[in-house]
């Protein structure tokens, strides 16, 4: 039987796991281990579990707590985000970054969720690289706890947006969540923990059906089908009004608005064909829309648009008459922002 890797459980589940292999754990001492090795980052679970020495015995025996490798740290030039790349187990590459908050000293954690990701966005270096495999719930914590015990400040918060399509690996993303909300886990406020997806509409009802507590982000980008599924081809599985009915769903059970995503294209998404397919498609939707600049590093990939075609955008997406949030990525320059997540080296050359 496989070691049971204590950084992708909570108490509840690690009492369970252990009890499959013949060992005794009560809740409080799942809670004390996973505490310890979790909560505070101690390398070794096991001293507060004495004088219970069968029990310490047994994790040695059946349990394993090892964190992925650390490659490369690599700061960008203005202090926002360090980018780290993580090789796991199998010699497969994957990254975290670290951003600051606009409040000072509290950070978040971009989460990768697989190695590659099968979606093949048109515009993002992950999605050319194909997907590897999923990454487990242990391995999605242990790049959050390197991460998090070298801040100097406090992690508040973490995102799944980095290698990967969250939602094709439902389950181990989930349970990582829980483990980063969990007493005995990450200690994350729910309400800080967000995952995105670009539409996988399966996953996005079974999120709704299950009331999950994380926010949700879902990746729109367009609202016109040929145009969507040209730059998100993962919508022609999954057709935009199927799309919208599944938002629907979310918004019934969740608080608040939704929040949906817009990578920002020159020449491709700001016209006045997406805005009335907004304001038609979702009708009586509460939502908002975050607008992200794209981030494609080939000569004859997709361009930004310029800041007044920026605003002129804005100004006609007024009529909406929902709140249009300009977020901005950090780490152009490191391969370290949205849809740049490569497993690049620093100085190699990023995947094209
Ligand atoms: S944008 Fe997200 S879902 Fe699309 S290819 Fe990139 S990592 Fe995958």
């Amino acid at each position: 039987m496989e070691r049971v890797a204590l950084l992708g459980h909570r108490p509840e589940t690690l009492v369970a796991a252990l009890a499959e292999r013949g060992v005794v754990c009560s809740l409080r001492e799942a809670r004390q281990v996973l505490s310890r090795v979790i909560s505070d980052g101690n390398p070794d679970p096991t001293p507060r579990v004495s004088p219970r020495k069968a029990l310490v015995g047994a994790l040695h025996a059946h349990a394993e707590w090892g964190r992925p490798e650390v490659l490369e740290r690599v700061p960008d030039g203005e202090g926002k985000s360090v980018r780290y790349l993580f090789r796991l187990d199998d010699g497969a590459l994957v990254e975290a970054v670290r951003i600051g908050l606009l409040k000072e000293g509290c950070f978040t954690v971009c989460l990768s969720s697989q190695v590659g990701c099968a979606m093949k966005c048109d515009f993002c270096a992950t999605g050319r690289l194909g997907l590897t495999r999923n990454l487990s719930a242990a391995e999605i914590i242990g790049t959050f706890l390197t991460v998090r015990d070298e801040t100097p400040g406090r992690v508040t918060g973490a995102v799944f947006m980095g290698q990967g399509e969250p939602f094709h690996n439902y389950e181990a993303v989930i349970q990582a969540a829980q483990v980063l909300r969990d007493p005995a886990g990450g200690r994350i406020a729910q309400e800080a923990i967000t995952i995105s997806t670009v539409g996988r509409v399966r996953e996005i009802r079974r999120f709704a059906a299950e009331r999950q507590p994380f926010k949700l982000i879902v990746s729109l980008t367009s609202m016109i089908p040929a145009r969507r599924e040209r730059l998100v081809p993962v919508a022609g599985a999954a057709p935009l009004p199927e799309l919208v009915d599944a938002l629907r769903e979310v918004a019934a059970v969740g608080k608040g608005r939704l929040t949906l995503a817009w990578v920002v294209i020159r020449g491709e998404n700001t016209g006045d064909d997406e805005i009335e397919a907004l304001r038609v498609g979702l009708a009586g939707l509460p939502y908002q829309l975050n607008l992200i600049d794209v981030n494609d590093n080939r000569a004859d990939g997709h361009h930004r648009v310029s800041e007044v075609e920026l605003s002129d955008f804005i100004e006609r997406l007024q009529v909406l008459k929902v709140p249009i949030v300009r977020r901005y990525s950090v780490g152009r320059d490191e391969n370290s922002a949205c849809g740049m997540l490569a497993a690049t080296r620093a100085g190699a050359t990023p995947v094209r």
